[in-house]
Formats: C-alpha cells, sequence, structure tokens
C-alpha cells in the first residue's frame, strides 16, 4: 500500500526524460513534441528505437520491447528493486518523502527473520559440506569433467540424501562458494540441450551468487578483468580451455547483488554473449548496471555458441580465437577513447584559447591522429585474419 505512495509521489515530481538523458541523448520524435527518441540502453541500438511519450511519462523500445514508468527505467539500468528505485530518485531530485523512513520497520522484520535463519544455516552448512564430500567424479568420458572436478568441483551427487535434497540426487552438481570460500548450495550442471532453469539449492541461489566467483578470484586478481558468461556449460568450457577468470551469471538477469559482488573484485568485465536480440537485452541491461555502479565494459559478441564452437575447434584453436578477440576487444576500446579525446580536443578549439594554447592543441590532435590511425590499420588487418581462419573452420566442419 505505502509503496504505491511513494510511487505516485516519484512520478508526479520526477520528468522520465530527465533521467533518461542522463544516460543517452533524446531528440524530438515528433512534431508535436510529445514523442522524444533515443538510443535505446537494453539492446545494441544503432538508430533511435527508444520512444518517450512525454505526456503519459512511459518509455518503450520498438525493437526490444522495454517499456515502463520512470521507476522502472531506473529498476533496469540499476538492477534494483522498485522500492531502491523510489529511494534513489528521491535522493536525485531532492523530493523529501519523509515517510520513506517508516519503511524500514518492514525491513527490521526482515532481519529478524534473518537472525532465525543464521541458527537454521550452521545446520545446513555441514549438510552442504556432507554432500560436497559426497560428491563422485562423473564416469562419462567426455575430458572436459575431468577439469571441471577439479577445478569447478563438478560431481555426481548420491542418490540418497536428506529430504529436503531429494531434488538433487543422483545429478550432476556444481558447489557454489561466496567470495570467502564459504559453501553456500548447489546448482545442477545443465549440458544437455535442453534449456529449461536448472535446479538449484536453497531455491534462490543464482539470483545471489555467482557461478565459479571463488574459483575464479586468483585468476581475476592476475588478469585484472573477468569473463562474464550466461550459463554454467559455457563457465566450465572456459575454465577447461584456460580461462580460468570466468564467472557465470546462471539468472536471466544480472541483478544487483551480482554486481556488487562482482566489482567487489575488479571493475573490468567482459561480458560474452550471442547476437540475438533479447541475449542483446540482457547484455545492455547488465552493461548497464555495472557501468552504472562504476565499471568498465567490453562487450564480447559471438556468431554462435560457444559450446558449438567448442565442438567443432580444436581447443588449442578455440582458446587462440578468444585470446585474440579478447586482445582486439581491448584495443577497440582504447581506440574509442582516443577518438573521444580528439572530440574534446576539437571542441576546445573552437573555444576562445590563445595562438600558443591553440598550436600545442593541433599537436597533440596530430600525435593522437596517428595513433588512431595506426590503431585502425592494426585492428582491421587482425581482425580480418581472425575472421578468415573463423569462416574456413565452419566450412570444414559444416
Ligand atoms: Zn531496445
Amino acid at each position: 500500500m505505502k509503496m504505491k505512495i511513494y510511487r505516485q509521489q516519484i512520478i508526479e515530481a520526477v520528468r522520465l526524460e530527465d533521467v533518461v538523458q542522463r544516460y543517452t541523448n533524446l531528440y524530438r520524435g515528433s512534431k508535436s513534441g510529445k514523442t522524444k527518441r533515443g538510443k535505446c540502453l537494453f539492446h545494441k541500438d544503432r538508430g533511435n528505437a527508444l520512444r518517450i511519450n512525454v505526456t503519459e511519462q512511459i518509455y518503450e523500445c520498438d525493437v526490444c520491447k522495454e517499456r515502463g514508468d520512470v521507476i522502472h527505467f531506473v529498476q533496469a539500468i540499476v538492477g534494483c528493486k522498485e522500492f531502491d528505485a523510489i529511494r534513489m530518485l528521491a535522493e536525485w531530485y531532492h523530493i523529501p518523502v519523509e515517510q520513506l523512513e517508516n519503511f524500514t520497520s518492514d525491513t527490521e522484520e526482515k532481519r529478524k527473520k534473518e537472525s532465525v535463519s543464521r541458527l537454521f544455516s550452521i545446520h545446513q552448512e555441514r549438510e552442504f559440506y556432507f554432500i560436497l564430500r559426497s560428491l563422485s567424479f562423473c564416469q562419462c568420458n567426455n575430458p572436459i569433467f575431468v577439469y571441471a572436478h577439479k577445478l569447478l568441483e563438478l560431481g555426481v551427487s548420491p542418490t540418497v540424501l536428506p529430504d529436503t535434497y531429494s531434488h538433487i540426487s543422483g545429478r550432476m552438481l556444481f558447489p557454489v562458494r561466496n567470495g570467502e570460500g564459504v559453501l553456500q548450495g548447489f546448482v545442477q550442471y545443465m549440458g544437455g540441450k535442453d534449456q529449461k532453469r536448472s535446479v538449484c539449492y536453497p531455491k534462490d541461489l543464482v539470483n545471489r551468487h555467482l557461478l565459479g566467483l571463488y574459483h575464479a578470484t586468483d585468476s581475476i586478481k592476475k588478469c585484472r578483468f573477468v569473463y562474464l558468461v550466461w550459463n554454467n556449460k559455457d563457465l566450465l568450457i572456459m575454465h577447461t580451455i584456460g580461462f580460468t577468470n570466468t564467472v557465470a551469471c546462471c539468472e536471466e538477469e544480472l541483478t544487483f547483488v551480482h554486481v556488487r559482488q562482482l566489482l567487489y573484485y575488479i571493475n573490468q568485465v567482459v561480458i560474452v554473449y550471442t547476437e540475438e536480440i533479447y541475449k542483446q537485452v540482457r547484455t545492455m541491461k547488465a552493461a548497464a548496471r555495472l557501468s552504472f555502479h562504476g565499471a568498465e565494459i567490453y562487450y564480447f559478441p559471438l556468431s554462435q555458441k560457444l559450446s558449438s564452437i567448442f565442438l567443432h575447434r580444436q581447443t588449442k584453436e578455440l582458446e587462440y580465437f578468444i585470446r585474440q578477440s579478447t586482445r582486439l576487444i581491448f584495443l577497440e576500446k582504447m581506440k574509442d577513447y582516443l577518438f573521444l579525446q580528439l572530440e574534446k580536443i576539437e571542441l576546445l578549439l573552437n573555444e576562445i584559447c590563445s595562438f600558443e594554447e591553440k598550436l600545442e592543441l593541433r599537436a597533440k590532435q596530430f600525435l593522437i591522429r596517428k595513433k588512431v590511425d595506426k590503431l585502425s590499420i592494426l585492428l582491421e588487418k587482425n581482425w580480418q585474419c581472425l575472421y578468415k581462419t573463423n569462416q574456413e573452420e565452419v566450412k570444414l566442419s559444416s
């Protein structure tokens, strides 16, 4: 009930277009000025697919169909709950929503419940470690499971388990640990073709934890970036071919909790994804959330699923492909950065400045341009090379 009142207060006080303009440029979308348009933040938009209805204060994307009001928008960007979005907007626009304080009484109750569950969790932890110890080595012939058992503790659970765990008995499981290494639960390994959501225990485990984070931390610190993939099969493949700085988000969306977990270790994130539109939406949402909280994002699009590339290629080749692509993706970012600098210099040159200053700026401009040209040639050559071998591979395999 209360939430409805706060929601109304915010919607009346904050203009949607103001908030959207914090993240993307908006243009007049109709003669009357009732609609505005801009680049959609929730898919890889090359046009201006995001429409904002100024009178109704609703946004909608023509392509990915993401829509809602100003609170939905903040929720989608930040990846937080409705209440947090309201609080954030109130803070940004200095809206005195004093009653918001009362809301904490509800959270107080939650906290009490949490302390009860803490007692329960000690007992649970023992059971968890019991299951972990009894995870047996997978007997199938696929060599990647040998690695998975060693690297990620993947194993088959016993067929007889306490009642609470009956739905994860006799299955291939990934143990999930938090950053300190404390066991948090188990996710079923999804290797087959069926796309159903994997079984896990506790139920909300994948909502709260990134898979493989604990096993990846050393490698993340060493490489100073992390690969983010979207299912546990891809996680396994990445770790097997040597990219142990990979974590998986097994939920459809990267939540605020996931973001906080990841950014505790690193702020450079390479998001691996395939280019279907709904996967783009997920990717862009994740990117928006990550960069909202200060991360540097790199996109790694794949023309087909990692698992199918893995099927058709030698491990060494796939490793080369990923390593080389990553290198080029980082260089692309550097090029973007240099372009940005050029733009800034151009702006400065247009402003009134002294002759000496102008000379200095021109010299700087020249140097950067030279760098950009060099980079462009290098990138084009290398991408072409990589793409060529890629094409040949596909031909051979088909
Ligand atoms: Zn869109």
